[in-house]
């Protein structure tokens, strides 16, 4: 067998403490899955009748932690929204809330970058968002932290700009918890190894500009960084 041109590279993370490398199946992201950042987006969450919905991004908009990317082309709002990320070691299939944690092999932090001009309009146009978060280089991700079958709910989860506090808050404010999210989304989709499930972001979001520098954390998983590089 032979290909007209070279296929793409398989996406991959390292693992603390391996070294084999985490192969990327699929990039799945919660949306709205704190009440306070729900609420400054304007559509807070009513969680007894609402269910979590999700959007996806490709496996190739994956970027190391530590990166400098280039300012993305096209927008005039460039956000940031620091994220707890689930990696997904086992197969499951409509997974019960009590055996979610089967699936897990570990966690890490990542950041969900966000032309938001770009998803307000496809938002509130009623278009899909792609064009606002399927952006290159944008899913931001630290190496996976093992942690098999062990469940994370609290925790501080923090951003800082330039070294200024941008987002402060736990994860124990997750609208849908990490059993919740993997048994609701595997009602849809096989979840498979190499699976990512970025699990959404608390408030304080808001715009980055050439030149600065994210930090930010999951307290007990890994430290997360990235350089805005100048606009293309
Ligand atoms: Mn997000």
């Amino acid at each position: 067998m032979s290909y007209l041109f070279n296929p793409p590279p398989v996406q991959s993370l390292a693992i603390r403490g391996k070294s084999d490398r985490f192969p990327i199946n699929r990039l799945f992201f919660v949306g709205r899955n704190y009440h306070a950042h729900a609420v400054e987006m304007g559509k807070p969450v009513d969680k007894s009748v609402e269910r979590p919905f999700y959007f996806t991004k490709a496996p190739q908009t994956l970027v190391d932690s530590g990166s400098t990317v280039a300012y993305p082309a096209e927008t005039q709002n460039y956000h940031f929204e620091m994220e707890m990320v689930i990696a997904i070691g086992k197969a499951g299939f409509r997974v019960s809330q009590d055996k979610a944690h089967e699936v897990i092999y570990g966690y890490a932090a990542g950041l969900d970058m966000t032309r938001r001009d770009l998803q307000l309009v496809a938002r509130d146009k009623g278009r899909p968002w792609d064009l606002g978060k399927d952006v290159e280089h944008s899913s931001v991700c630290t190496e996976i932290v093992p942690m098999e079958g062990k469940i994370l709910d609290q925790g501080a989860i923090a951003l800082e700009v330039n070294g200024e506090t941008k987002q402060s808050s736990d994860l124990n404010k997750l609208i849908w918890n990490v059993r919740e999210i993997i048994a609701d989304l595997s009602l849809f989709y096989h979840l498979q190894p190499g699976d990512l499930i970025y699990t959404g972001t608390p408030e304080g979001v808001n715009a980055v500009v050439p030149g600065d520098k994210i930090t930010g954390r999951v307290a007990g998983v890994a430290d997360v960084e990235l350089t805005v590089g100048a606009a293309q």
